[in-house]
């Protein structure tokens, strides 16, 4: 696809002003729009969605407000799988102009089709976070992201058009001519993995070149992979840039979903902007379903409201973030996501918060006397509140003879684990090693060897 560019004034601080401060309530007013008319196209003309809306009891007609989105079923990983390959498709095949895929390892593939209008609008978003992050009509942008059936390197390459950039379709995996085109021409930004531009650095110091003197780059962008502070401030002294993170799933079309302003602080839990008037997202809790409050850990959920191709209806991504709607500095009125914590399978959910049996061990290990393994149990006491106690082995049974040290040591060890996860267990108690049941193989470190949920569902 050829993407048509739009003009926009280079002093612009926003590629579409309109849009990116669109007062809250109007944002949202557009949303509610957006979903209805979504839902009940899909429901009208899709039989894949009529079925699982009748099957649910649910009516495009019960939504009434933005706050009726709770009404529409979930669509999961699983359940999409069941449209393979072309059933949730809405609309005629003959309007698609591009398919994308999921990997498909662990299973069917998400096949997402996209027309004409999807490709313009994907390029809109992406955009907007080009020059969010400071790209201007006339730059030259390198793209180390895949060209391929993920959608990667095709996001940016549209939004750079869009913006009147140019986008050098570099793909993935080419380290050596990276670094010969971002010392021979002047580019202004790239994007890369974060491991992939740590490695391309490498690659330029081992040339004999130091990026940060011998390219003209200023900006960079980071993606697919999770990358904490610490490797931002190594590219941005490896490249001489100033590094952003971007957020996409291949099943919204990736890069376009989420992107960081140039507001963003090391502090701010909350840097990437997900952009509302394409997509709705949602932060809930993966136990009970329900809808987290602001700024709170829980599972994201998306919800296209303008793609027609494959238009995915509170898709559960099962990745835990945090949602907040507060005003950014930049003036951008579309809400917040942080980057994601880990996965919603790892995790447990305890009085209303979202614990990581990492999280425990996190908190555990600097004690000595730790031993090898503990386990989470989570039950519900006559209140019907959850009640939280951590069993945890100790390297040596002689400890627990020592009646002090073990009442000195479960208190430290309930406020280190109060202070990692803000949740209070009951009770820590302290136990000989090797008395928690073994994992079995492979399983060592996941939720369910760790966590013993007694609670009734
Ligand atoms: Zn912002």
């Amino acid at each position: 696809m050829q993407i048509k560019t739009r003009k926009q004034d280079p002093k612009s601080p926003y590629f579409q002003p309109d849009i990116e401060t669109m007062p809250v309530e109007k944002l949202k007013k557009l949303q509610f729009d957006l979903l209805k008319k979504q839902v009940t196209n899909v429901y009208n003309s899709n039989p894949y969605f009529k079925k699982v809306y009748d099957a649910a009891g649910f009516n495009p007609k019960d939504l009434k407000s933005l706050d009726d989105v709770v009404k529409i079923p979930f669509m999961e990983k699983s359940t999409v799988r069941e449209g393979y390959p072309t059933k949730i498709v809405t609309g005629d095949m003959g309007q698609m102009r591009e398919m994308h895929s999921t990997s498909g390892t662990t299973g069917k593939p998400v096949l997402i089709f996209a027309t004409e209008n999807d490709i313009d609008l994907w390029a809109d978003r992406n955009a907007r976070e080009l020059w969010m992050v400071g790209v201007r009509p006339g730059h030259i942008f390198l793209n180390s992201f895949g060209y391929g059936l993920p959608t990667g390197g095709f996001g940016f390459h549209y939004g750079a058009q869009r913006m009147g950039a140019c986008p050098i379709p570099l793909s993935g995996g080419q380290s050596d001519r990276m670094v010969d085109i971002l010392v021979d021409l002047p580019v202004h930004s790239f994007c890369a993995t974060p491991s992939f531009a740590l490695y391309v650095g490498q690659k330029a110091h081992e040339k004999g070149f130091d990026l940060a003197k011998d390219s003209t780059c200023k900006v960079s962008l980071h993606g697919a992979e999770p990358w904490p502070w610490a490797t931002r401030v190594k590219i941005e002294e490896l490249f001489g840039v100033t590094a952003y993170d971007e957020f996409g799933m291949t099943e919204f079309l990736g890069p376009g979903m989420t992107c960081e302003c140039e507001a963003r602080t090391e502090e701010m839990p909350q840097k990437m902007h997900a952009w509302a008037d394409h997509l709705l997202a949602e932060c809930i809790n993966p136990d009970t379903g329900k809808p987290v409050g602001d700024g709170q850990d829980g599972e994201m959920v998306w919800t296209y409201l303008v793609n027609t191709g494959t238009p995915l209806i509170r898709y559960r991504s099962r990745d835990l973030a945090s949602l907040t709607w507060e005003v950014c500095p930049c003036g951008r009125t579309h809400p917040r996501m942080a980057a994601i914590k880990g996965r919603s399978d790892d995790a447990v959910s305890i009085s209303g918060l979202i614990v990581f049996p990492s999280q425990v061990e996190e908190a555990l290990t600097p004690f000595p006397e730790m031993g090898a393994n503990f386990r989470i149990i989570v039950e519900t006491d006559q209140r019907g509140m959850d009640l939280f106690t951590l069993k945890v082995e100790l390297k040596d049974k002689a400890y627990l003879s020592d009646e002090n040290l073990v009442k000195g040591l479960a208190q430290k060890m309930k406020e280190a684990v109060k202070a990692v996860t803000d949740v209070n267990p009951k009770v820590v108690e302290l136990i000989g090693p090797d008395e928690l049941p073994r994992a079995t193989k492979g399983e060592g470190k996941t939720a369910s060897a760790r966590v013993d949920d007694r609670r009734k569902k």
